[in-house]
């Protein structure tokens, strides 16, 4: 193996220290803390822990966490009426509704009703609509952490060839918009792409969003790239990404590993769009490339 391995967890772990101090300073400028609203509708087991780990993230931030369980026959109109007591409350500045949500609940009507300026997961078309035309708004806090650490690995991805595998609306689009925006030359592949490991083998940076495990192969990379690997799939051997870590790890520059790469950079990348939206919300001036 030769790929440096990049290490998400220490990255989020310096990532929430930050957001931490800053969310204390906020707390002495506006006289109250930052605040995270997360919605959970239904009993399923992941998104509960899920749950449970970003109420401790946001308390161990200084930020205060309301937690919203909602029984599995909630009505959509009754989370509606919720979202718009949580975009009404000043003490709320980041509003988080766990997906997936039950069948007879349309994502799309919940997610759009959120105010954009709370829109913390970054998932309102306001804001995927900001990210395309370069304004200022809320980034999908997965995307976010893998052009982080992107930047920790590479300093600069400015004329990088980059493939970003998988083109869903949290990760592949946003992903692919960060890193135009970062003027690296993106191709944005899919299930319909022709000779994906041509179009691999010339990218100094591989961002796989798949969900197919062990889908990237060592041999398409081309020799040095830095792979980032979204990919979470529960399989008999544990939590493994979508990319042959082993046969990867031999021939990439640098490799997150799965678990331990992305995945901790998603909730410390919530809790700094939080900050970010608690400072907006109260009209105090925030660094954000201080954070
Ligand atoms: P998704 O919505 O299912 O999208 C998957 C994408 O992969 C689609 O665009 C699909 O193409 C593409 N694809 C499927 N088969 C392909 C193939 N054979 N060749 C090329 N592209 C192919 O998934 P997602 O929500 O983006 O999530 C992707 C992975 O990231 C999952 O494993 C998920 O668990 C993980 N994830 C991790 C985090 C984290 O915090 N680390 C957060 C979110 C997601 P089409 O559009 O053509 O169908």
């Amino acid at each position: 193996m030769s790929a440096r391995i990049i290490d998400g967890k220490a990255a989020a772990a310096r990532l929430r220290e930050r957001v931490g101090e800053f969310a204390a300073a906020f707390e002495g400028t506006a006289g109250r803390k930052a605040g995270l609203a997360v919605v959970l509708v239904g009993d399923d087991p992941a998104s509960a822990v899920y749950v449970r780990s970003k109420g401790k993230a946001t308390l161990a931030a200084n930020m205060t966490s309301f937690e919203h369980r909602l029984p599995a026959d909630t009505t959509e109109d009754a989370l509606i009426a919720l979202v718009d007591t949580l975009n009404a409350d000043p003490a709320v500045d980041g509003i988080l509704v766990q997906l997936p949500l039950p069948r007879h609940i349309r994502e799309a009507a919940v997610l759009t009703r959120i105010d954009p300026d709370k829109d913390v997961d970054g998932f309102h078309p306001v804001n995927a609509g900001r990210l395309a035309t370069g304004l200022n708004g809320f980034v999908p806090c997965t995307p976010l952490g893998c052009l982080m650490l992107l930047k920790d690995e590479l300093g600069d991805v400015s004329g990088k060839d980059a493939v970003v595998i998988g083109r869903s609306n949290i990760v592949g689009k946003p992903m692919a918009a960060l890193l135009t925006a970062a003027s690296a030359t993106v191709t944005l592949a899919h299930s319909r792409t022709r000779d994906l490991p041509g179009h691999v083998a010339r990218a100094d940076i591989v961002v796989a969003a798949v969900g197919i495990p062990h889908f990237v192969k060592g041999e398409w990379l081309k020799p040095g790239a830095t792979v980032i690997d979204v990919g979470i799939n529960r399989t008999d051997d544990g939590l493994v990404g979508d990319v042959d870590f082993n046969g990867a790890a031999s021939v990439a520059g640098a490799i997150t590993p799965v678990p331990g790469g992305v995945g901790p950079m998603t909730i410390a990348c919530l809790l700094r769009n939080t900050l970010v939206a608690a400072h907006r919300n109260a009209g105090v001036a925030l660094d954000k490339d201080a954070i």
